[in-house]
């Protein structure tokens, strides 16, 4: 039997996190002291800071960087910029993150950073002096041996190239390894961009094998069409599955007979949005998850799937490419509708990887092939998918506390090693 909390779908993402952490640790015979320890952040930035914009006028906004664990190594993880942005959900996503990199065995700690802004309501100038600003205000905790950064919602390419420039002027000389996630011309990967779609697509294609379903015309809806739903979409499109719907924040589009992404993402990058797409019909949020598949990718934001959600879902399969996208209340829902989930740190942790590959060519100024990195990421998926596999299966638990389970002994031990400090 799981902890038995009253579960409902107003608990914040960090009150999720705890409960899903929680629930890993009660089946574990660990040591109290590092529980509570792994149970908190290790430290909390805030920071408000100006920002010159195009009229003349000066504006304030917030922003953090929350390291969740520095036991395994230096911290990683993305910076998100969203009006919702809250120091709840960057503590959540920085949690998260440990178990991330603890999942797949890469040589970090978590970490999250966040911007409380809608981008689109700024000028480019605006961005670049917001992100500049804000990486500067956060310098005292970023540096490629200490805290490296990656994108996140609705941040890119560009803005690492500028928070990497930040850094570099401020100590004098170029440190590309303090950002991942840049454009290749100045120390990015190659594969980082497909990277994350491309764990989500590896996770389905393994999760299908195992429930015994074939993965051509397979029907796929893909909720978030940004960087991680535009990429598993076209990845799972060129496996030869359907992919019958994808939404974005204005709603949803579904044609049964598949769509093809490139063209969608073509359309989307023409108008704003991916409604309106001459080959489909255009469907409400609340109708969206509810259309008929088989494979369901949440990869928007968090807790997008609700009871209500849950409720509606037709999937065998959801592929989570969002962080946090489930309530614990939906996560009940789905159990008793035998929908087989493969967690979020575990089928979004190729970013990561691909993150880790590039911070490691950064450091070494040696750069790998396309076809290296590829291959480098299925060994690490290969063994992380295996052993998350094979924790459920003994266990009988959920993929996602058999995953935290995996994560949380990693974490765990390295601090037994490590021993409390002094
Ligand atoms: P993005 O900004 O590129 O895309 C986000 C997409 O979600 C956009 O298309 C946006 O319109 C859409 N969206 C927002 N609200 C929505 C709603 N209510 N319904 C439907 N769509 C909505 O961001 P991304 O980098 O693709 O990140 C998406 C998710 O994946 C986030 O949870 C992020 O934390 C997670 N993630 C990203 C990476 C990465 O490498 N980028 C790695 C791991 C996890």
């Amino acid at each position: 039997m799981e902890a038995q909390v009253k579960l409902s779908d107003g608990m914040s993402p960090y009150e999720v996190a705890l409960l899903q952490f929680d629930r890993a640790v009660e089946r574990m015979q660990l040591r109290k002291g590092v529980v509570k320890m792994m149970r908190q952040c290790k430290r909390e930035l805030t920071v408000t800071f100006p920002v010159l914009m195009d009229d003349g006028e000066v504006e304030m906004f917030t922003g953090y960087r929350v390291h969740h664990s520095t036991v395994r190594g230096p911290t990683k993880g993305g910076i998100r910029y969203h009006p919702d942005v809250n120091l709840d959900e960057i503590r959540a996503l920085a949690m998260w993150m440990t178990w991330k990199c603890a999942v797949v065995n890469v040589p970090y700690g978590g970490a999250k950073g966040g911007v409380v802004v809608d981008p689109k309501k700024l000028s480019r100038r605006e961005l670049e002096r917001l992100t500049r600003r804000y990486a500067t205000e956060i310098s005292i905790l970023i540096g490629p041996d200490s805290d490296i950064p990656a994108p996140d919602v609705n941040t890119d390419p560009q803005i690492m190239a500028w928070i990497m420039d930040t850094y570099s002027m401020h100590v004098g000389y170029s440190v590309p390894a303090v950002v991942t996630g840049k454009p290749e011309l100045i120390g990015g990967s190659a594969g980082r961009g497909s990277a994350t779609g491309r764990s989500v697509h590896y996770c389905t294609v393994r999760a299908m094998e195992h429930l015994g379903l074939p993965l051509r015309r397979a029907r796929v809806l893909i909720q978030g069409f940004g960087n991680v739903g535009s990429w598993a979409a076209t990845l799972l499109h060129e496996s030869g599955c359907l992919i019958v719907g994808v939404s974005d924040s204005r709603g949803g589009i579904y044609n049964p007979n598949g769509l093809d992404p490139k063209a969608v993402l073509a359309h989307k990058q023409r108008t704003g949005s991916v409604l309106d797409y001459p080959e489909a019909d255009n469907v409400p949020h609340e109708e969206f998850m509810g259309l008929p598949c088989e494979v369901l990718v949440p990869a928007a934001l968090e807790m997008s799937i609700r009871t209500q959600e849950a409720q509606k879902i037709q999937a065998r399969l959801i592929v989570e490419g969002a962080n946090g996208p489930t309530t614990p209340a939906a996560d009940e829902i789905l159990a008793q509708k035998e929908i087989f989930v493969v967690p979020d740190i575990l089928a979004n942790s190729g970013g990561v990887v691909v993150s880790y590959f590039e911070w490691v060519q950064d450091i070494q100024r040696l750069f790998w092939t396309e076809t290296e990195i590829e291959r480098r990421l299925q060994g690490l998926l290969d063994r992380a998918f295996a052993e998350v596999m094979d924790t459920a299966r003994k266990e009988g638990v959920s993929m996602r506390t058999a995953a935290t389970m995996v994560a949380v002994k990693r974490v765990h031990d390295a601090t037994l090693l490590r021993g409390i400090y002094p």
